[in-house]
């Protein structure tokens, strides 16, 4: 099977092209930028005025399976992915049961390899049962498929158990994620603590409930000589924190969410959930600060934080809706708007969401290199929609964007040389329900 990509605008951070050429695809691999002995192709691809990279990774995704279906499951989780040009994803461990032993991590990659168009990478708990408490046997969780290790959903907020995870993770190279809040500090806030907190008289969650654990957890990294890894980096302060520890030589990084630098707290006036999130939207001063973050490369990666949720989670008011929001299938054109408003390179932009995530987690993937698997992305960035959250692919409706304009439109991803989604609609979708 020879598949030609003709015309596209090549882009592969990994390796720097960026330029005009086709590419060639054989039996799944990357075959050829360019000139090509392959023969004549089985299947075209007209990709003039798109932009072809490899497929986007997102490394921080919730997909609820097991133990919440009804929000999302591998099969919804992974047709949203595709649609949003992501062909590997990494899962977060706070399912039901959790990531904590070695057999829900094998039995969530069965099952996305049974669905098939997404590769799944799990991302192993740090401690059992998510509590904090007692270390999970991350050498276990790692040999069955588990390519990080966090507590994400939940911090890992005793720092005595900290420290043993990290010398415990350091010992074997494994990379800790940090979802840092200080709930001592957060309590039972629901959004930023600032202005619109106490206008709309709903408790708020202090920048400080960020900054403090990841204070914390940076003298511990330095201390251990682990990885240390910042999830969903919100305020002025982290990215500071972390700007510094990278300064200094440790083995620190981050990743910013989309909505992190594309929306600020103001977008929950009117009470409104969907954009409800931990961390919480924050200033824009915050929100310049992860820009600029992002712009000096002390933000490595962006990644969704990817959250579904059932409307009736949402719908129950401000204080008591659920954490989250869908990222999947707007994490491309919201990035976008960092080329457009000449804060990164396209090139770079890209990197962002491939061989960066790819390198921190040693993933087979990101690139377009000759033999490589051939999973692709293509995109027309200047493309406008409007964003219905009916026709979103995840069971998860819940995103601050429904009824707004976006620039720049997946049009095809390709898995392992398999057209995955085409033009709107999911293709080869294997025989699973
Ligand atoms: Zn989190």
């Amino acid at each position: 099977m020879i598949l030609r990509i003709q015309n596209g605008h090549i882009i592969d951070p990994a390796n720097g092209i960026d330029r005009i050429a086709d590419l060639w695809v054989r039996d799944g691999v990357i075959a050829a930028i360019g000139e090509s002995d392959c023969g004549p192709a089985d299947q075209t691809i007209d990709a003039g005025g798109c932009i072809v990279c490899p497929g986007l990774i997102d490394m921080h995704v919730h997909l609820r399976e097991p133990g919440q279906e009804w929000k999302e499951d591998i099969a919804s989780g992974s047709r949203a992915a595709v649609a949003g040009g992501v062909t590997s994803m990494c899962c977060m461990p706070n399912t039901g049961p959790h990531i904590d032993h070695a057999g829900i991590a094998l039995q969530i990659i069965a099952r996305a390899k049974q669905v098939g168009l997404c590769n799944v990478y799990p991302i192993g708990a740090v401690t059992k049962n998510l509590d904090g408490k007692e270390l999970t046997e991350m050498r276990e969780l790692s040999r069955a498929g588990c390519v990080a290790f966090s507590d994400d959903g939940m911090p890992i907020w005793h720092a005595g158990v900290m420290r043993k995870s990290l010398e415990y993770a350091a010992s074997f190279g494994f990379m800790i994620i940090q979802h840092a809040e200080e709930k001592m500090l957060t309590g039972n806030g629901a959004i930023n603590e600032g202005w619109v907190s106490t206008q709309l008289g709903v408790a708020g969650m202090p920048a400080v409930g960020e900054d403090s654990m990841i204070a914390r957890d940076i003298m511990l990294a330095e201390l251990s000589g682990a990885r240390y890894h910042v999830a969903h980096i919100s305020t002025k302060g982290a990215v500071e924190l972390v700007r510094q520890a990278r300064g200094k030589g440790l083995k620190v990084t981050t990743e910013a969410a989309p909505h992190h630098f594309a929306l600020t707290e103001e977008a929950v006036l009117g009470y409104n959930a969907d954009a409800k999130m931990s961390p919480p939207l924050r200033t824009e001063e915050d929100r310049l600060a992860v820009i600029e973050g992002l712009r000096d490369g002390t933000i490595d990666v962006i990644a969704t934080d990817h959250a579904p949720h059932h409307e009736d989670d949402k719908r129950c008011g401000l204080s008591c809706a659920a954490f989250g929001i869908v990222g999947l299938e707007t994490m491309l054109p919201l990035s976008l708007q960092l080329v457009r408003d000449q804060v990164l390179e396209m090139p770079r932009l890209l990197a962002t969401m491939t061989c960066n995530p790819a390198r921190l987690l040693g993933l087979k993937a990101g690139t377009l290199s000759i033999g490589a698997e051939a999973d692709i992305c293509i995109f027309d960035p200047e493309k406008k929609w409007t964003l219905d959250r009916k026709k979103l692919f995840s069971k998860g409706k819940n995103t601050p964007w429904h009824g707004m304009e976006m620039t720049g439109q997946v049009t095809h991803t390709i898995k392992a040389g398999q057209p995955v989604f085409s033009h709107g609609a999911i293709v080869g979708e294997a025989a699973y329900e």
